[in-house]
C-alpha cells in the first residue's frame, strides 16, 4: 500500500487535517493518511523576519520517510518565507516526494475580515493540491480555473477551482498508471 502522508507541522486543527485527508484522496485517488512526527521548528525560525524558512521545513519534512510513503504534504499554520520572497503559501519539490502548505495567510482574519471556515478549507485544499501537483511533475498551468495556476494573492486562489484541467489531470493519471498504484 502506498500513501500520501499529511503531516502537521506545529499545531494544526484535527478537523482541518481530516478534511484534507478526505479531499486529497478524492482528487488523487491514492490512499491518504495523517502522520504525526516531531519537528524542531527552531531550526527554520528566523527571528528577524519572525517567519519560518520554508525550504528548511521542507527538508526536515522529507527526511527519512517511511517506505510506504509515496508523497508528503506538510501542513502548517506557521508563516513561511524563502529569502527572495516576503512570504509563501507553499513550496514543493518538482517530481520529488515533498510539498508544504501554510494556512497562515489563507485565513480571512489575516486580512482583517471575519473568519470563514469553508473558505479557509477550500483555499488550503487548493494550495495543498497545487503543491502536491508539483511533486507529480506538474508545472504552472495557464488554464483559467486549473488548480495548477499560480497564485500570489488569496483572491487568485479564490478564482481558481479545486480541480486540475484535463491536461494536468492526464499527467497525474499517467504518473499513477506508471507506478500501477492500486486502491486496494
Ligand atoms: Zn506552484
Ligand atoms: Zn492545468
Amino acid at each position: 500500500m502506498s500513501y500520501i502522508d499529511i503531516v502537521p507541522i506545529g499545531e494544526v486543527e484535527e478537523t482541518v487535517l481530516s478534511f484534507l485527508k478526505q479531499s486529497i484522496f478524492q482528487t488523487f485517488k491514492i490512499q491518504t493518511r495523517i502522520r504525526n512526527r516531531p519537528f524542531d521548528l527552531s531550526l527554520a525560525y528566523d527571528p528577524v523576519r519572525d517567519q519560518y524558512n520554508s525550504s528548511g521545513l521542507l527538508l526536515e519534512l522529507i527526511n527519512e520517510p517511511p517506505p510506504e510513503t509515496l508523497k508528503i504534504l506538510g501542513v502548517t499554520e506557521l508563516d513561511l518565507f524563502i529569502p527572495i520572497f516576503t512570504f509563501l503559501f507553499g513550496e514543493a519539490q518538482l517530481n520529488g516526494i515533498g510539498a508544504l502548505v501554510s494556512a497562515h495567510r489563507l485565513h480571512n482574519q489575516f486580512y482583517g475580515i471575519s473568519g470563514n471556515r469553508e473558505l479557509l478549507e477550500s483555499r488550503l485544499l487548493k494550495e495543498g493540491i497545487h503543491e502536491l501537483g508539483h511533486t507529480f511533475g506538474l508545472i504552472h498551468c495557464f488554464t483559467l480555473k486549473c488548480v495548477m495556476k499560480s497564485s500570489t494573492y488569496v483572491e487568485e486562489i479564490d478564482q481558481k477551482s479545486i480541480q486540475f484541467c484535463k491536461s494536468c489531470e492526464q499527467e497525474v493519471l499517467h504518473w499513477r498508471n506508471g507506478r500501477s498504484i492500486s486502491l486496494k
